[in-house]
């Protein structure tokens, strides 16, 4: 392992030149790195080892903090469009982060000006070149409402101008430029989430603050919110687990088999499951993310898959789709053996 100590007594020469020599190779490896996430990415190998997606992938796998897989995964996406940019990173005339900043901006047709012009550029740099390619319109100062102080006004919450527009919301991978509404820890236990709303949700808010002026003397936005969080979970866990099943009109005959879950299963998978995806990967290691939850069929139904909740787990919207591929692909498979055995008989 190195320590510092053993670099000590190196004399001055030798460690800059070997600085000089790593620093080369960390530049290779990060391109190299990038041409794998991309490719692993591209090929959604994640899906099989129960991640969701690419960065849930580096984060929870090779514990990558959030902010380097983005930029990674980002700059790995924009490398797979436009090659030129491995070549870049790797000797050194793109940094990473200029790579990340620069992704959004670049196309077929205007890259390889844009990137020509971004070598060995610093950070601010690539911003000013950003703001030229796609400039954004100044900040009309008139928007900011300032905080009301007022006595009467029983709404201490600060109403902030509404943040410009982020590039394309993406769940899993968060823009770096304008972050949403977004929870941040203060103290342990105690987040900051700051949001803005418009006038008829103030106006609900006023309400409740009155309606809950017994149970919440202070109006304290935070404590409501707390409680309409609660009311919209129950509500939405009650609506996921049981009512909502897309129905198959068509196949709602009276008394005949229905494509709809019953009610009952639906409860219990959700319940058992934890309103998590279920999907394990062959290491035993379950994906658990709730993002887009979907009840999941392991005998699909067309197969003579039944309703028992033996039969049916939640799924991610990832892994769902993963599994319908892969369903798909053994179907096509299939009907191509039936297909080219029926043609053997015929000739
Ligand atoms: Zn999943």
């Amino acid at each position: 392992m190195m320590n510092t100590s053993s670099l000590r007594h190196l004399d001055r020469n030798h460690l800059l030149r070997d600085f000089s020599a790593l620093v080369d190779r960390e530049r290779r490896d990060t391109a190299t790195l990038l041409a794998y996430i991309a490719e692993i990415d591209r090929r959604k190998l994640y899906l099989e080892h129960a991640c969701p997606s690419m960065f849930a992938f580096c984060t929870t796998r090779f514990h990558m903090s959030g902010a380097m897989a983005a930029k990674r995964i980002r700059a790995g996406r924009a490398a797979y469009a436009f090659p030129c940019i491995f070549d870049m990173v790797a000797c050194g005339e793109l940094h990473l982060s200029g790579v990340h900043q620069l992704a959004a901006h670049l196309t077929e047709d205007n890259h390889k000006v844009v990137l020509k012009r971004a070598k060995h550029k610093s950070m601010r740099e690539i911003e000013r070149l950003i703001a030229e390619l796609s400039p954004k319109p100044d900040v009309p100062a008139s928007i900011r409402a300032l905080p009301i102080r007022k006595t009467e006004d029983r709404l201490p919450v600060e109403t902030a101008p509404a943040s410009a527009p982020s590039a394309q919301p993406s769940r899993a991978l968060p823009s770096s430029a304008t972050p949403p509404s977004r929870a941040v820890p203060l103290s342990p236990r105690r987040y900051k989430l700051q949001v803005t709303i418009g006038e008829e949700t103030r106006e609900k808010l006023s309400e409740l603050q009155d309606l809950l002026s017994h149970q919440i003397p202070d109006g304290d936005p935070a404590k409501i919110v707390e409680r309409a969080l609660d009311a919209l979970l129950t509500e939405t866990k009650k609506r996921k687990a049981a009512l909502t099943n897309r129905p198959h009109r068509a196949q709602k005959k009276s008394g005949s088999k229905t494509r709809a879950i019953p009610a009952q299963a639906r409860r219990e998978v959700f319940e058992r499951d934890e309103g998590r995806c279920a999907f394990v990967d062959t290491e035993g290691r379950r994906c658990s993310s709730t993002w887009q939850v979907e009840f999941h069929h392991r005998i699909p139904y067309a197969r003579g898959g039944t309703h028992d909740i033996d039969n049916i787990e939640l799924r991610c919207r990832a892994h769902n789709q993963y599994e319908a591929e892969l369903e798909y692909g053994a179907l096509f498979m299939e009907t191509r053996r039936h297909s080219r055995s029926a043609h053997g008989r015929s000739g």
